[in-house]
């Protein structure tokens, strides 16, 4: 279980930024479980291995934070689909991150020989903890006494990690002030830095059938040939489990 810190900023003059301290994120490893399971016994041990580095080791490696900002939808018109800022009672921004500790340290791990795949399961359990950072601050938005109050969640916009351009992501920037309240930036590249950063604008309002849009697949996909997809990591795949366990 990891603390995780909000920096809530609703938009509106009269409420200055506030910070919500001690979210509890635990990460949810079972998708890599049920993906090592389904290739037969032998590979069991090696998910259990890890598994109990991730409890003792690994989730120590994890800062998460994030940004929760209200914006006008006229700040965003020109980046975002016409569905999305039009469907909007109140429009949110949402931006995560996780923190480089992880990612330096699989650049550490898969530079040694031998140890290239101890760490990709490293990166698909970051990418497992970046989803369910997204599902618990969503959960976090809408429910009826944080602080956008009866609003619920009608429609989000998710680009996961295609589907973006570089106007998106340096609006997602500023609007979000990323680089002060998570040390997250773009330096000019349409991905943040660190790199297991993501956002997604959330429609809130009363009435439901807004706008639910990603994520996409990334650009150009490899299908059954991608590592993260036979590691259990692909997040398209990593979507469908959480809808699984919400429904
Ligand atoms: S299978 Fe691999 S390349 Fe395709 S969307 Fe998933 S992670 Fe991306």
């Amino acid at each position: 279980m990891r603390p995780m810190t909000i920096h809530f900023s609703s938009g509106r003059s009269d409420d200055p930024p506030r910070e919500f301290p001690g979210l509890p994120l635990a990460v949810d490893l079972s998708p890599l479980k049920r993906h090592y399971q389904a290739l037969g016994k032998r590979h069991v041990p090696k998910v259990e291995a890890f598994r109990r580095f991730w409890a003792q080791e690994g989730e120590g490696l994890l800062a998460p934070r994030a940004s929760v900002a209200g914006i006008a939808p006229e700040e965003v018109v020109d980046v975002l689909p016409r569905e999305v800022t039009g469907s909007a009672g109140t429009l949110v921004l949402m931006v995560w991150t996780l923190g480089d500790g992880l990612e330096r340290e699989c650049e550490r791990v898969m530079s040694q020989q031998g140890n290239a795949m101890w760490g990709l399961l490293l990166d698909v359990a970051g990418s497992i903890a970046l989803y369910d950072m997204h599902r618990l601050l969503r959960e976090w938005v809408g429910s009826p006494d944080r602080p956008f109050g009866e609003n619920r969640v009608v429609g989000e916009f998710y680009p996961g990690s295609g589907n973006t351009s570089r106007p998106l992501v340096e609006s997602v920037e500023r609007l979000g002030r990323t680089a002060a309240t998570l040390g997250a930036e773009t330096r000019g590249s349409v991905m943040f830095h660190p790199r297991k950063t993501q956002y997604s604008f959330l429609c809130l309002g009363k009435e439901g059938g807004a706008f639910f849009g990603g994520p996409s697949p990334c650009s150009p996909c490899a299908g059954r040939r991608c590592l993260y997809y036979q590691l259990g990591g692909c997040h398209l795949g990593l979507q469908m489990d959480s809808r699984e366990a919400e429904s």
